[in-house]
């Protein structure tokens, strides 16, 4: 499929789709329309949700390769445990960065007593260079804000002007977070080497006079050096951008690969308990069961 011409924007609505555990979330990748937007290749919006105490998340132990998962919190606050020995609370303004590389395991839930949820969990296929690597996990508990023509800027992940975000990143990514008490209009200044989405989470947005409502994405293609950037008043949206891929990627269930066979290697090594992927102290529930590979995968 050839990308759209560069003035084209692609909008692409969010099916809903259950994390294990159960909790409803918006998903705008991978979509049937489209699979990456440079190196993001996951993008799940959860809420705005209020629950009972003792709702909420609650994803038992699963494992993932291949891939960074990048959990922007707004609302609510979510423990991360994994098998190198970490527990993370992640608060509002705050980003887990877990790169799972040759592969980890982890758990994430609500803790007890919260009763809201509103966050954004999204992946980073690791290049083929890195989809092997250690793994590690990094807290990053205060991001570059500034505040622009009426717009709340919280820079999630690349550059942006003077700026820098502090993940620890494989690829040429930029992310970042928008929002508007009272409504904005803006000229952002963009990369033309990168493609782009607007993923918006609440209320609505229109990007060179396309209008997304909540839950929808606009796609942009690459070699744009601007876009005109409209945010109603409560609107809320991230920008993802970066450079093309450049090739496929396998993904199935929480692993990501260049190739088919890491992908069943994995499946295999966490039916049979491998060492590989660890144990996670501390959670109190049975490991998640990997679905069955498709027949002939
Ligand atoms: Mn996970």
């Amino acid at each position: 499929m050839n990308d759209p011409a560069p003035n084209a924007i692609q909008r692409i609505e969010a099916r809903s789709a259950e994390i294990d555990g159960g909790l409803a979330v918006n998903r705008l990748l991978p979509s049937r329309h489209r699979r990456m937007i440079g190196a993001w290749c996951f993008l799940d919006h959860a809420g705005p949700a209020a629950f009972a105490p003792g709702g909420g998340m609650r994803v038992g132990q699963h494992p993932h390769i291949g891939l960074q998962t990048f959990t922007w919190m707004i609302e609510g606050e979510v423990l991360h445990r994994d098998s190198l020995g970490n527990a993370q609370m992640i608060r509002p303004g705050q980003v887990n960065l877990m790169t799972a590389g040759r592969g980890i395991a982890h758990t994430e839930e609500s803790p007890d007593g919260e009763t809201v949820l509103h966050a954004a969990q999204l992946w980073i296929a690791l290049p083929e260079s890195h989809c092997d690597c250690p793994p590690a996990f990094d807290h990053y508990p205060e991001l570059p804000r500034w505040s622009e023509g009426g717009c709340d800027f919280t820079l999630l992940a690349g550059a942006w002007g003077r700026h820098r975000a502090p993940a620890r990143l494989y690829s040429p990514l930029a992310g970042v977070d928008l929002h508007s008490a009272s409504g904005a209009r803006l000229d952002l200044p963009l990369d033309p080497a990168f493609e782009y989405g607007l993923m918006v989470l609440e209320g609505a947005a229109s990007i060179d006079g396309e209008t997304c409502a909540a839950n929808e994405l606009a796609y942009m293609g690459r070699g744009r050096d601007r876009c005109a950037l409209a945010l109603a008043p409560a609107a809320r949206a991230i920008l993802v951008g970066g450079e093309p891929f450049g090739r496929d990627i396998h993904m199935w269930w929480n692993f990501v690969a260049p190739d088919r066979a890491r992908i069943v290697q994995a499946q295999r090594d966490w039916e049979s308990g491998a060492a590989r992927f660890g144990e996670v102290p501390g959670f109190d529930g049975p490991r998640l069961v990997a679905p069955a590979l498709p027949p002939g995968y």
